[in-house]
């Protein structure tokens, strides 16, 4: 029995359908903790061939994911929402997204939620160290093990040893499937092209296939050199299984568009 990832999306793990299979498959809204706004507190350990930066961490100020609440429940669907603390994050985004927040209860808290009508979002990342995969585990006593997949990431007694975790994505996966290995939490700090004023936003997902993505986006955002124009996007993915049957769910997926600067208008080339 593996453990599911306090504070991040499940949106993505199969087995799931959202239209594509006429069935929705429901997480909670629980499922969205932590996501208040500490950039002292947001994940830092880049992977350990990249530099992680000296200087103070940005603040977040809110936490995209994708999906729709219907009757209190966070239902997989191809649009993305914000989940904020901040009224400026708020009203902001929801005047590009061209929608009204809405005051929506999480984990015991009112917070605001803007929820976009589009599968896509258009978004700066400021290089590859916005984009890290972490492994994680718990068991009763808590995080059981906290690696980059090569080496652990803490505690501080561990920290950069090998921790044993196999090189292939495809066998790490089938070991926590076992209940035998860490699952990936994927974070990306992103910022909106159409308000880069509005301050920088994390999504954060579990997502194995969008995990076996980053190393190749990390390359091509190092590439560019500065920050780049993305388009961050809400898929279906559908296949039959060997017993035939019929799987769809959504996997979030990130392509590097260009060079962007602020100012840069989105979609255009600089
Ligand atoms: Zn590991």
């Amino acid at each position: 029995m593996h453990h599911l990832t306090p504070g991040v999306s499940q949106a993505a793990l199969p087995p799931v359908g959202r239209e594509c299979s006429g069935r929705q498959r429901r997480h909670t809204v629980s499922a969205h903790d932590h996501y208040r706004s500490n950039g002292a507190r947001r994940q830092r350990h880049a992977l350990p061939h990249t530099r992680t930066e000296s200087r103070t961490p940005e603040a977040v100020e809110g936490d995209f994911d994708f999906g729709r609440v219907i009757d209190g429940k966070l239902h997989s669907q191809p649009v993305w929402r914000l989940i904020t603390a901040s009224a400026r994050a708020a009203e902001g985004v929801a005047s590009l997204f061209g929608v009204e927040p809405q005051r929506r209860p999480v984990n015991g808290s009112e917070q605001l939620e803007v929820v976009s009508q589009e599968a896509g979002l258009q978004v700066a990342i400021d290089g590859p160290e916005s984009l890290t995969t972490q492994m994680k585990s718990w068991d009763s006593r808590g995080l059981a093990h906290h690696c980059d997949g090569r080496v652990f990431l803490s505690p501080a007694s561990r920290a950069r040893r090998s921790c044993g975790c196999p090189s292939l994505m495809e066998e790490r996966k089938a070991r926590a499937r076992l209940g035998h290995g860490p699952q990936p939490i994927t974070t990306l700090l992103l910022r909106l092209t159409g308000g880069p004023d509005l301050g920088l936003f994390r999504f954060r997902s579990s997502s194995w296939r969008f995990a076996e993505t980053v190393e190749e986006i990390r390359t091509q955002l190092a590439d560019l050199r500065g920050p780049s124009l993305c388009d961050l996007a809400v898929e279906a993915v559908e296949f039959t299984t060997s017993n035939g049957r019929s799987v769809c769910y959504q996997k979030p997926a990130v392509r590097v568009l260009g060079p962007w600067t602020p100012g840069t208008p989105a979609g255009l080339d600089t």
